[in-house]
């Protein structure tokens, strides 16, 4: 395509001013030393309006995150001030700044690091996102297999209340259920269909396919997770931490990545005192799951390339694995799942158990975050919510539910907050500890042939050789940009020759079955502060994850890869795997991001140690109860959604027999 000057553009629609004049300068500092005109893809940031596109992003989200990106931007400008001659960063000439940001990759003052590291993934994911940047490198966002010319089926139409149908309003239920996602769902499901009067509150929008169809794929990241998934873990290191906000919550956003629970995993639970989760136990329940959301293995036509790459590789190797087993109907393998499916073909909640339970008589409600739960002669009693407005995020009323039975089901890290807030549960004070987050890093490899490893399904292919010691592979490629692929290279070049060369990469992610270390706060009236630092063991794991993708990589014909170890940008041969195994790295060298938060309000035998008995009943609290993510005794080794709906729908089905 050729490029000019006219196709400037400086946002999207609904653009508001958030930066000060002051931030606007810095940011386009950066965008113009980070990503200048010229080189591998002709057109730089300031060319593209990349930093008034950031900013327009940034409108959307409230102003926590903004926050966030404000203080990284004011903070990376003022480590300049440490430079020869003291300046600040974006008062220097192009090539003071140039090296500025070369050497503040390897700093070890890691405040400058990591606020290099997290604007330069906000630069690269504006800039690729850009249509006119993506068409230069060939990416068209088009599906493996083409659609049927009569067009997908039609969307499904759930009926969800929200602003301004209704702002303040009191509602009488037999339960309400505060989230929507993996367990909220599920949970609703399963009690509207014993025939209770069910009512779900989510804090989020609701999703609907032309929502989805009609925004690029980095909008809808701003639109579809929590802050714009700008959510970290404070510790050593800092670890991205997104989570979905939506009706549907977080499945509407995942990869749609479906294992069972390890029977070895439920074993121990079962041994550690819980009862009725045993391998046996559990069956029944995942088979139902199974069933509602369509669990079956990535069909071969929409492996894709990064699919096969990995599976030629873990082959040469003899190591164990095979496509990854999802919740799909007709997928086409767009490769965007983590952003919503354009043709609802990853059956997230919103698209199965929430239209069953809405079918069976539920009510639920989009933009009603709930406040506290009501506590009345110290049992549950029902919540308030804030009743948001969907454009500004503002309250605009307020909801009081009711209920004979509360359950919580807002997610690990707000539902112990929820709790944490008001006190309760905390006999045995664990409420918000173990936290367990799957830490894991991407690695990207680079190939000579062209694979354009974005088309085909997003996640696709596991290799579990080394799942009983706590590593997990998974060859995920996301669109340019976004995800993993943003932070497993070593920078673009200043020539952009890496990102030119993104046709030709490929990418695994780890997930590391890590120890509860991690522990969530409340803060202020609904914020969050989430405290997680690496153990050695995890790093170790970690860094034998990225050892094991880069052989599974050489064994396919890679011939560079990206381990992202400081000082070890890239790999060229097996031997070199070497350097990742055996160099002395510290947790904080490691780049990593978590998906799979959970354990921080578990299961267990007694009132001692755990927060919630083997039915998701708050020990300390009658009639309130757990059915999400927080649940889980420890670690499930694998991405947790069906262990999360398996446990739900079990839990469930014990509090309607009480109640009916
Ligand atoms: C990018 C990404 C990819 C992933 N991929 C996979 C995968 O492939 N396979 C897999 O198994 N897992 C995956 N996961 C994880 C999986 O989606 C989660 O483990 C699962 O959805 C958690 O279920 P939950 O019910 O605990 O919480 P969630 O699904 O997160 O639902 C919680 C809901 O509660 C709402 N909420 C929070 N606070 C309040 C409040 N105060 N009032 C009202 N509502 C509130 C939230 O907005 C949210 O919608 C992925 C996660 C991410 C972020
Ligand atoms: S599930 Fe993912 S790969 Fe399949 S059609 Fe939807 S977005 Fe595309």
């Amino acid at each position: 395509m050729e490029w000019t000057t006219d196709d400037r553009v400086s946002g999207v629609p609904g653009e508001v001013a958030v930066l000060s004049a002051y931030e606007r300068r810095v940011l386009g500092a950066l965008c113009e030393t980070l990503l200048p005109p010229g080189g591998a893809i002709a057109p730089g940031a300031a060319d593209l309006g990349t930093a008034g596109y950031i900013e327009a992003l940034l409108g959307r989200l409230e102003s926590r995150p903004r926050w966030l990106v404000r203080a990284m931007l004011a903070g990376f400008d003022l480590t300049a001030l440490l430079g020869r001659p003291p300046e600040m960063f974006h008062r220097l000439d192009a090539e003071a700044r140039h090296r500025w940001v070369e050497a503040s990759r390897t700093s070890t003052l890691r405040p400058r690091r990591e606020a290099l590291a997290g604007l330069e993934v906000l630069v690269e994911l504006a800039y690729a996102s850009d249509p006119r940047v993506a068409s230069l490198i060939g990416y068209d966002g088009a599906p493996l297999v083409p659609l049927d010319p009569a067009g997908p089926p039609p969307p499904v139409e759930l009926p969800v209340i929200g602003y301004p149908e209704v702002v303040d309003a009191r509602i009488v239920a037999d339960v309400v259920i505060v989230g929507s996602g993996a367990g909220g769902a599920v949970a609703a499901d399963t009690l509207a269909r014993a025939g209770l009067d069910v009512v779900v509150l989510e804090e989020g929008p609701a999703v609907h396919r032309s929502d989805i169809v009609d925004h690029r794929p980095a909008e809808r990241l701003f639109e579809l997770y929590r802050d714009g998934g700008l959510t970290f873990t404070l510790g050593s290191p800092v670890i991205s931490l997104p989570m979905g906000r939506a009706v549907g919550g977080t499945t509407v956003v995942n990869s749609g990545t479906c294992f069972r629970t390890p029977d070895t995993v439920l074993g121990a639970w079962e041994a550690s005192g819980i009862t009725s989760v045993g391998p046996d136990d559990m069956a029944p329940w995942f088979d139902a799951v199974d069933e509602v959301i369509g669990v079956q293995p990535v069909p071969e036509e929409v492996l894709g390339a990064n699919g096969d790459v990995v599976r030629r590789g873990a082959e040469e190797l003899g190591w164990s694995g095979g496509p990854i087993r999802r919740n799909i109907r007709g997928c086409h393998g767009h490769g965007v799942c983590a952003f919503g499916c354009p043709v609802d073909a990853k059956q997230a909640m919103h698209l199965s158990y929430l239209p069953r339970a809405a079918a069976a008589g539920a009510r639920l409600f989009s933009g009603t975050r709930v406040r506290r739960i009501r506590i009345e002669g110290g049992r549950a009693a029902g919540v308030v919510a804030d009743v948001l407005d969907p454009e500004t995020g503002r309250r605009r009323g307020g909801l009081h539910v009711s209920a004979r039975a509360t359950v919580l089901a807002a997610g690990a890290i707000f539902t112990p907050a929820l709790l944490a807030r008001q006190h309760l549960a905390r006999s045995s004070r664990q409420v918000g500890r173990n936290l367990v987050i799957h830490p894991g890093a991407g690695t990207t490899a680079r190939f000579d042939e062209p694979l354009r490893a974005w088309r085909g399904t997003m996640q696709s292919y596991y290799v579990d050789e080394k799942l009983a010691g706590g590593v997990l592979l998974e060859a995920t490629f996301p669109p340019p940009g976004l995800g993993y692929s943003a932070g497993s290279l070593p920078g673009w070049g200043r020539d952009k020759s890496l990102f030119a060369l993104y046709p030709h990469m490929a990418s695994i992610g780890s997930i590391i079955g890590d120890a509860g270390v991690g522990r969530v706060g409340a803060l202020g009236r609904s914020g969050v502060a989430i405290r997680y630092s690496l153990t050695r063991d995890d790093a170790a794991k970690v860094l034998e994850g990225i050892a094991m993708a880069a052989e599974i990589f050489f064994a396919a014909g890679a011939v560079e890869v990206y381990p992202m170890l400081p000082g070890l940008p890239s790999i060229r041969s097996v031997a070199e795997v070497r350097y990742v195994r055996e160099g002395r790295w510290r947790p904080s060298d490691l780049h990593l991001s978590a998906y799979h938060p959970m354990g921080s309000a578990r299961m267990g035998a007694s009132p001692a140690g755990s927060v919630v008995d083997p039915h998701g009943r708050v020990w300390d609290v009658p009639d309130l109860f757990v059915f999400d993510g927080s649940v889980l005794p420890s670690s499930c080794h694998v991405n947790p959604q069906i262990t999360i709906m398996a446990l739900a729908a079990r839990m469930a089905a014990r509090l309607a027999d009480s109640l009916s």
